[in-house]
């Protein structure tokens, strides 16, 4: 598919300074641990890179003990701005609840967010950054946050009134049996135990863009490390894997159709 802009530049891959990308995210983490190597693959070329996260990831577990008075939501939000900052980027953060993985959601849950009203402020972002490029997470890990920002993104844009090109973020299936293949001794307990592998992740052949990121790896390491309080999905993998995953970007072109 087509990723080119009007003077028939790849706006995805040949970026240049004045480009402005924006990489929307549901919590603190999911910028460093699925799009870290991307932020760092635009911001390093010139690109004004805006982090815009819906909720502090407050249902999270902290894997630390945390400092005395500092909420887990606090301490992720402070952790997503180091992150961001060592990928070159800024953060704009909403102010939404963490929905969590499953069951009752909390008061101010992003997922019982009102759709016109998460429109208008989408909205808000978008036409205060006017990106030319703009990535979300599939969700296809079966987070209803995720799932939830993909769809509210994609409803924003569909309103928008400038050119947009819209990836998502994918995670391919053939890395996600094996990500469950090795989590199943390493994590037994993980609710993403209870999923499908012939459903988990996106078909291999949906995704249309594959960029290989692993001169940015280190980078992508050390926002992974920013996010002190978080196990990230990778720990106790095997390096094999572990370098499938974070050393390339999978990514799939998503069609704006106006309506
Ligand atoms: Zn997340």
């Amino acid at each position: 598919m087509l990723t080119v802009s009007d003077d028939g530049r790849d706006r995805l891959r040949a970026v240049q300074p004045g480009d402005r990308w924006l990489v929307a995210v549901a919590h603190p983490d999911d910028e460093a641990f699925v799009c870290g190597s991307l932020i760092a693959h635009a911001a390093s070329m010139g690109a004004a890179v805006t982090v815009l996260c819906a909720t502090r990831g407050e249902l999270g577990e902290s894997a630390i003990e945390l400092p005395v008075g500092v909420t887990l939501g606090e301490q992720r939000a402070a952790e997503l701005r180091d992150a961001v900052a060592l990928l070159g980027g800024t953060v704009r953060l909403l102010g939404h609840h963490d929905s969590g993985f499953d069951g009752e959601m909390p008061d101010g849950a992003f997922c019982a967010a009102d759709a016109d009203m998460l429109r208008g402020e989408l909205l808000h972002h978008i036409e205060q950054i006017r990106p030319h490029v703009v990535c979300v997470l599939d969700g296809s890990d079966g987070h209803r946050d995720h799932l939830f920002m993909r769809a509210a993104i994609i409803d924003a844009l569909h309103v928008h009134t400038d050119d947009v090109l819209l990836y998502e973020s994918i995670l391919p299936n053939s890395l996600m049996r094996r990500w469950l293949a090795e989590m199943r001794d390493l994590r037994p307990d993980t609710v993403y135990m209870s999923i499908d592998p012939d459903t988990f992740g996106r078909p291999d052949l949906e995704v249309t863009d594959v960029l290989d990121q692993s001169h940015l790896l280190a980078l992508r390491e050390a926002a992974m490390a920013a996010h002190r309080s978080q196990t990230t999905p990778f720990d106790g993998l095997s390096d094999d894997l572990r370098r499938s995953f974070i050393s390339s970007d999978y990514l799939a072109r998503v069609p704006i159709i106006r309506t």
